[in-house]
């Protein structure tokens, strides 16, 4: 069972809702504008539910009107003001409004000020680190403002604002007020009348009702410019036919409010809140709620942990079926920082780690009791996974090579169980606590650390992790390899390294053995997925490169995997023979077809003007083949089906990480598929094994939402795995039942 924790994002809809939703589209389906009895009985029914979130809402004589949401009574109020405004005889200089606002206040308000070509001034009312307005400063700017926007309570952090306090900030100032009530709707008394609020836009997604029902409450006498003109409908207010099935189910909900019973009183609704905030804070010691819970509204709670990123929390949570969501939207390359946490002046680790969990007033005691559970099982998974700063000891052990990304850039973490040591390759400084904190809990030893060569574009953070750890390197040369040792040995694998000038003087590949041979090599930027290093930086030697290239394929061949120092693209490993095909200059060095000089003069050509790289850093090299021409490789489940019927024991990859595999099912596809657990960051370490593989083996990797299973099966596909695919939507598009089904029927 999901257990939904995004109520401020939309709610289900109640079931009454849903079926009076139904009988106004089934049975009383009238216009309410038509005068035959059809049409009557619609117009009484909405002239019942307007009477009613009048009571419920306290719009005294104020005008209530019906439009699609929140967003439409936004516009329409900022339209109606802003048109009295273009009228007026003195202009206001400033359109005010909260800097937490939802996006649609702001937008609006630049929107309808160009458009009206009032070219007032448009500025956030700035907030405390509480997150409640900065009353004095209202005060000080409220006698030049024409309009001033501010929300009733926070849909990200559920802060509660000072109405009262505005109202007083606002005395004697002439500007218009509006004030967002998407989110207090039903758990706060807004007492629209009583306050001197011009408009009140409402939203009834937000509170059980379906999508594209809304209301606007106008104060009476305040302006109103329609934003919709045609048939006259709302009293020309706002023209269309009315949305019945919508009014329809927000009256049930609003008859559910007035009659209570079904909407759990403020008392009990902060007691679930505590014990979900208790089960947070035991599961994630040292997380920090982002906004004070005495001032926020009762059902929200915003929060970050320290090392773990909001993407992390959120793969972790719906793999335990708990839907919470991002305080901050996350982009392909890097996640957004919430703006509403940077106007509060977080941390930037906090506005960008955010996570946000809230429910809905319509909440029972077993709900929590069962979220309170699952919250902890992810704490528990994280521990294992040694992903608890505050829990060593608890860890499975760990065996085998862990790959991080930070920007594009790699670093490599080598385990090995058996003599509990490990080796990290390219170190990062983002990553040196998590590193640090890895190995505490894992009880292991650092072998070393080292670096394929000295960065262009950070410094190394080796002794960083050195001192995070509190040991000394020992004797070591400037890249972190012991001194007088030829080989590192790790169990029963050992390390070696093979100098290759060129990207810098001292770029170094160090390669990794074990009994059967030669697995894979870690070849920093000398040569990575699509690129060569670059060779301008002044440590840079273009003239050895040449040659550097030609000692790698003598002393790996052509098909060891390459493990790169940069993977701006996803493609996690690359071999010589598929860089000699997609790197024309590579294949010429290889083929002998240039020379030393040749080839520095034509690498010196392809780096001019190397442009910075989507993460903004500096690229590390010229990339000459690009991520779009790689081959769809989706495949929707009636494909898999299919699939499965012609390979019965095709191979099924879950990339979740594991501490998501941990907790989530699998896809149900037949007992001879053989099923491998493989996590993204794992990646590397699998391909060496899936290279013995027949090329034309389905493969099909499955994630969460099949972002990460696509990034998967596009690599392997770049590795010659043909028949790699991804399933696409990952695990949340997949009907649990039909999968079942389908298990059964093959
Ligand atoms: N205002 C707030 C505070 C909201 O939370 C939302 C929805 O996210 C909106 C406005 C926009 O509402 P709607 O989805 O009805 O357009």
């Amino acid at each position: 069972m999901e257990i939904y924790l995004d109520a401020n994002a939309t709610t289900p809809v109640l079931p009454q809702a849903r079926e009076a939703a139904m009988a106004a589209m089934a049975e009383d389906f009238g216009n309410p504008s038509s005068v035959h009895s059809t049409g009557l009985k619609a117009r009484a029914l909405m002239d019942g539910v307007r009477a009613r979130a009048r009571r419920v809402l306290g719009a005294g004589q104020g005008r209530l009107l019906f439009l699609s949401g929140a967003t439409e009574g936004i516009q329409t109020a900022v339209l109606s003001a802003l048109s009295a405004l273009r009228d007026a005889d003195h202009r206001p200089e400033l359109l005010l409004y909260g800097a937490t606002e939802h996006k649609a206040v702001p937008e609006a308000l630049k929107h309808w000020n160009a458009l009206l070509g009032l070219n007032l001034t448009v500025l956030p009312i700035p907030v405390g680190r509480d997150g409640r307005h900065d009353l004095a400063w209202l005060r000080a700017h409220a006698a030049r403002a024409g309009l001033v926007c501010t929300m009733a309570a926070n849909n990200e952090t559920g802060v509660i604002s000072d109405l009262d306090g505005i109202a007083a900030a606002l005395a004697g100032s002439p500007a218009r007020w509006m004030v967002d009530g998407v989110q207090a709707l039903g758990k706060l008394p807004l007492k629209l009348e009583e306050r001197r609020i011009d408009y009140a836009p409402f939203s009834g997604h937000k509170l059980y009702a379906p999508k594209g029902i809304g209301l606007l409450y106008v104060r009476e006498g305040a302006p109103f410019t329609p934003l919709l003109a045609g048939g006259g409908q709302e009293g020309a207010w706002r023209s269309g036919t009315e949305n019945m099935s919508g009014i329809a189910a927000l009256g049930a909900v609003l008859a559910a409010l007035e009659a209570g019973g079904t909407f759990c009183d403020a008392a009990t609704l902060q007691a679930h809140r505590d014990r979900l905030a208790a089960a947070l804070q035991e599961a994630f010691p040292g997380l920090l709620f982002n906004a004070p819970t005495e001032l926020c509204l009762p059902t929200t709670l915003n929060f970050a942990v320290p090392g773990l990123s909001s993407k992390l929390l959120l793969d972790l949570f719906d793999a335990a079926e708990l839907r919470v969501s991002g305080g901050s939207a996350c982009s392909a390359a890097k996640a957004q920082p919430s703006y509403v946490l940077e106007a509060m002046g977080l941390p930037a680790w906090q506005t960008a780690a955010s996570v946000r969990l809230s429910f809905g007033p319509v909440v029972d005691r077993s709900f929590i009791d069962e979220a309170c559970a699952r919250i902890r099982v992810c704490g528990e998974s994280l521990r294992e996974s040694c992903l608890d700063p505050s829990a060593p000891g608890q860890a499975l052990p760990a065996d085998g090579l862990t790959r991080f990304v930070v920007d594009g850039a790699c670093c490599y973490l080598l385990a090995d169980a058996s003599s509990r040591r490990a080796v990290v390759v390219d170190p990062l400084p983002e990553l040196t606590e998590r590193l640090a904190q890895w190995l505490r809990c894992q009880g292991y030893a650092l072998a070393a650390v080292l670096d394929t060569h000295s960065h262009g574009d950070h410094a190394s953070s080796a002794g960083d992790l050195w001192q995070a750890i509190q040991h000394e390197a020992g004797s070591v040369d400037a890249l972190g390899w012991p001194r007088d040792i030829k080989r590192l040995d790790l169990g029963d694998r050992w390390l070696t390294r093979l100098a290759l000038p060129g990207h810098t003087q001292d770029s170094t590949a160090y390669l990794l053995h074990d009994a059967r041979g030669l697995r894979w090599a870690f070849v920093g930027d000398t040569v990575m997925p699509g690129a060569l290093g670059r060779s301008d930086f002044e440590q840079s030697a273009p003239l050895a490169y040449a040659d550097s290239l030609l000692r790698l394929r003598e002393v790996v061949g052509e098909q060891t995997l390459l493990l790169p120092g940069h993977d701006y693209d996803d493609r996690f490993a690359s071999t010589l023979a598929v860089e000699r095909e997609a790197q024309p200059l590579l294949a010429d060095v290889l083929a002998g077809r240039i020379d030393a000089a040749g080839f520095a003069a034509a690498k010196a050509a392809l780096e001019q003007d190397l442009a910075m790289t989507a993460y903004q850093t500096v690229a590390c090299g010229a990339r000459v083949d690009s991520s779009c021409s790689l081959a769809a490789s989706e495949i929707g489940l009636a494909d898999l089906q299919a699939l499965v019927a012609r390979h019965p024991d095709l191979l099924l990859i879950d990339v979740r990480e594991p501490y998501e595999q941990r907790l989530g099912q699998a896809p149900q596809l037949g007992t001879q598929v053989r099923r491998q657990a493989v996590a993204l960051s794992g990646l590397p370490e699998a391909l060496v094994q899936w290279q013995s593989l027949p090329p034309d083996t389905p493969m099909v990797c499955f994630c969460r939402s099949g972002n990460r299973s696509a990034q998967a099966a596009r690599a392997l596909r770049r590795l010659g795995h043909a028949q790699a695919w991804s399933l696409r939507g990952g695990l949340a598009l997949l009907p649990r039942a039909a999968a079942a089904d389908a298990a059964l029927a093959i």
